[in-house]
């Protein structure tokens, strides 16, 4: 294996054991994924605990889905990563995750409203809902490209309706920092509603608000 891709996978793994550590995924949910070179992908494996993975776990696959290196089979969502990363070539991380806060949003297919500046500076503004869409199916990426599509501007963070958070980063730490700030607006956007009226941030960006 490439060096290069040795190192992605490393990052893939030191990501996904933090989106775990951080709670926003429990034992083997949610997936990571980033590009190597030549048009490769690194994803995490499917149905591990995060507690029990190594970095050799981490599966690299080409750009059509055949593994290359890891003795492990690629995430089930690994349609969804692929579809994304090559309908967004400005995006070199995915991270997805069932946080606790921004699913909540999710299963009522409510957007998560900008009420923190700095989150949502991060996040690109609401995050916006995509579609239903069957788990492990290329249709996820379509509907997450449609929900990107139809919100304008430069989102990072789309809601997957009854189901969890797509999270989009330039590279992996971006990702998971969007993944953290999408969750942290959910919390604060439903604590806020038990204290009063959310007041919903127009930052003055275009697709921002
Ligand atoms: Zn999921």
């Amino acid at each position: 294996m490439r060096d290069e891709d040795v190192a992605i996978r490393d990052a893939v793994w030191r990501t996904a054991r933090a989106m775990h550590r951080e709670g926003l995924v429990r034992l083997s949910e949610g997936n990571v994924s980033a590009r190597c070179g030549g048009g490769r992908v690194a994803v995490t494996p499917t149905s591990l605990p995060y507690a029990d993975m190594v970095g050799e776990d981490i599966v690299i696959v080409e750009a059509d889905g055949r593994p290359v290196a890891g003795g492990r089979r690629p995430t089930s969502e690994l349609p969804m990563h692929l579809g994304l990363l090559a309908a967004l070539p400005e995006v070199g991380a995915v991270v997805h995750t069932h946080s606790p806060y921004a699913v909540a949003f999710a299963a009522c297919a409510r957007p998560i409203p900008a009420v923190i500046a700095g989150e949502a500076a991060v996040v690109g503004g609401e995050v916006p809902v995509a579609r239903l869409a069957a788990p492990g199916s290329p249709d996820m990426a379509t509907a997450v490209l449609e929900a990107l599509h139809a919100a304008k501007g430069r989102r990072r963070a789309i809601l997957l309706q009854s189901h969890g958070l797509v999270a989009l980063g330039a590279g992996l730490d971006e990702a998971l920092a969007v993944a953290l700030y999408a969750e942290q607006m959910a919390q604060t956007a439903a604590l806020a509603r038990l204290v009063g009226t959310p007041i919903t941030l127009d930052l003055g960006v275009p697709g921002a608000g």
